[in-house]
């Protein structure tokens, strides 16, 4: 378990020194503004979709090694998924970083990557880093979901 622990802080730290995605998106067509005032992690989320799809994302911004390589995770997870799927992703990360478990079960989204931060879990304080790139895209997309309510 310790191994894993390891592994994990080091998937963390990769990504928050080189994080992926690290860019504006000029034609995205959603985005949207995050912070979290408790550790003062402000973050841009910028999403394209084609469809229901999501076919870009990334982010900018600053804050801690979580804040910062959460928002690079998600943006690799979630880059071809659907809207769908990526809601799944967010209760199931969700689950994971405030101890719930990881909501594993047949058919599930797998959580892939993200499953590093579920030592997240034991430090109640740093759950807003985590949590802060998934509701700044939650917030992105409710914009969208007015675009889409007329199919
Ligand atoms: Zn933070």
């Amino acid at each position: 378990m310790s191994d894993l622990r390891g592994l994990y802080q080091e998937v963390i730290l990769d990504h928050s020194k080189r994080p992926r995605n690290f860019r504006a998106l000029e034609d995205a067509d959603y985005h949207a503004e995050g912070y979290n005032p408790l550790c003062g992690d402000r973050i841009t989320i910028y999403v394209k979709l084609e469809n229901d799809r999501i076919s870009d994302v990334s982010f900018q911004g600053s804050g801690c090694a979580i804040s910062t390589s959460s928002a690079s995770l998600l943006t690799e997870t979630l880059k071809g998924k659907t809207l769908g799927e990526a809601e799944a992703l967010f209760e199931r990360f969700h689950a994971l970083v405030t101890g719930k478990g990881n909501g594993d079960k047949p058919g599930a989204v797998p959580l892939g990557k993200l499953e590093v931060f579920s030592g997240v879990a034991e430090f109640p304080v740093r759950v807003k880093c985590a949590t802060l790139a998934w509701h700044t895209l939650r917030s992105a997309l409710a914009g969208e979901a007015k675009a889409v309510s007329t199919e």
